[in-house]
């Protein structure tokens, strides 16, 4: 197993609901019935098939040929071919996992475990499976990427993106998570062994070229970042017309750094001034940036005499370096302002992580692994609340689901044989 995610290939699985089993095994001795049930479900989903490139698609679908599947008890599966290009699709019925012993409803409540923070040894004692077939299941789902999930879901590639790097550790060396968020929902989650510029534009451009692949004419047009080197420049590198800004939450936790040897409360009630600040020139509707530089210049005056010369000098040298960042974030709008949402996600996926020691070794598939985190991350329900109780992040950010039931839309996103519909005409 390698570190990156490998791309399916020739995979044309396609996960259908038959609601129940008893339906599947009346349908399996009735062909015709057999490929009416499938058609239906295509439609109700809106996806289709991914037929040959030389392929219109259409649903000229003819059942090709079946085989037994002796670890499922001797389960019967059919293959259906498209019959302009032939292109063979197996069917797989919503109880059963691909190429998986395990059922969807054993692996659900594992899954549910494992998002909630219980180790992998854990939720594979309460659920009676092996923690290393727990671990390759969430690998399995991990071999699809993000963005084609999400894109599934038709949520719109994101025009702006929080990107920032989670420091976690892989038994005893220092490991990175480059992460882009937009809205609730993870986009990208990377790993890394390396902190340097070039290893973070190698895992954001992973997002990139998934990104590009479904849409050439993508484009980023602001990324907030915490204004840390290597992130930085592999934004400029990746999405040069993109805006950047920095985190304006960050700015405020790293304004006590730059008073050195000062006391607590002093620093406390500095920082809460910067805090009013920032807060002023949000709020206004123009001149925003204006606003800022005048205020920033009066604030390092005001510390350069209330608390010394040497301290007014720092914050005013941080200021310098660190202003263009600030104005990006207030010159537009639809930049987001702070990456709150973003250390969120973290926090989600550190305590997985620190409670995972399937994670730390070293053979294993980071890649793959995290992006099956970041799945059940985007697709468990979370919302307790009335305006959104029961949903997922995809679903509050107005993707639409297959179904819904989770681990069946889980089964059914990520299976190789479905690809997005085109985009509707907007008349
Ligand atoms: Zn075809």
């Amino acid at each position: 197993m390698g570190q990156t995610a490998k791309t399916p290939r020739g995979n044309r699985t396609i996960t259908v609901d038959f609601q129940d089993e008893s339906t599947y095994f009346r349908l399996l001795n009735d062909g015709k019935a057999f490929v009416e049930c499938v058609l239906a479900f295509l439609l109700s989903l809106g996806f289709q098939l991914t037929h040959k490139s030389t392929c219109h698609g259409g649903d000229s679908l003819t059942r090709h040929s079946h085989y037994v599947r002796i670890r499922l008890g001797g389960l019967t599966i059919w293959r259906i071919q498209c019959t302009r290009c032939k292109a063979v699709f197996t069917v797989l019925p919503h109880f059963v996992l691909r190429y998986r012993q395990m059922r969807p409803d054993v692996a659900r409540d594992a899954l549910v475990a494992t998002h909630g923070g219980l180790s992998l040894e854990w939720c594979a004692t309460i659920c009676h499976i092996s923690p290393m077939a727990l671990y390759r299941v969430i690998c399995a789902f991990g071999q699809h990427s993000l963005v084609s999930v999400l894109t599934r879901c038709g949520l719109r590639l994101p025009a702006y993106i929080l990107a920032d790097e989670k420091h976690s550790r892989c038994l005893t060396a220092k490991v990175y998570l480059p992460t882009i968020v937009s809205g609730r929902v993870l986009w990208h989650l990377g790993y890394s062994a390396s902190k340097s510029a070039a290893a973070f534009t190698q895992s954001y451009g992973v997002f990139q070229q998934v990104a590009l692949a479904q849409e050439p004419s993508y484009r980023v047009k602001g990324a907030l970042t915490d204004g840390f080197d290597s992130t930085v420049s592999s934004m400029r590198t990746l999405f040069p017309g993109a805006r950047l800004g920095y985190c304006l939450r960050h700015a405020l936790n790293k304004l006590p750094d730059k008073l050195i040897g000062l006391s607590a409360p002093v620093r406390q009630g500095l920082r809460s001034q910067f805090h009013t600040l920032l807060h002023r020139c949000r709020q206004r509707k123009s001149l925003r940036v204006v606003a800022l530089g005048q205020r920033l210049r009066h604030f390092a005056a005001h510390i350069a005499t209330t608390v010394g010369e040497a301290h007014g000098e720092r914050v005013r040298s941080w200021f310098q370096a660190k202003k263009a960042g600030w104005y990006t974030v207030l010159a537009d709008p639809q930049m987001p302002a702070m990456s709150t949402v973003l250390d969120q996600a973290h926090n989600a996926i550190d305590r997985k992580l620190f409670a995972m020691k399937g994670f730390h070794h070293p053979g294993g598939s980071q890649a793959a692994f995290l992006t099956g985190l970041a799945h059940l991350y985007n697709l468990i329900p979370y919302q307790r609340r009335a305006l959104h109780a029961g949903k997922c992040r995809v679903a509050v950010e107005g993707g639409r689901l297959p179904t819904a039931d989770w681990m069946l839309n889980l089964q059914i996103l990520t299976s190789g044989g479905y690809q997005c519909a085109p985009a509707p005409p907007h008349h």
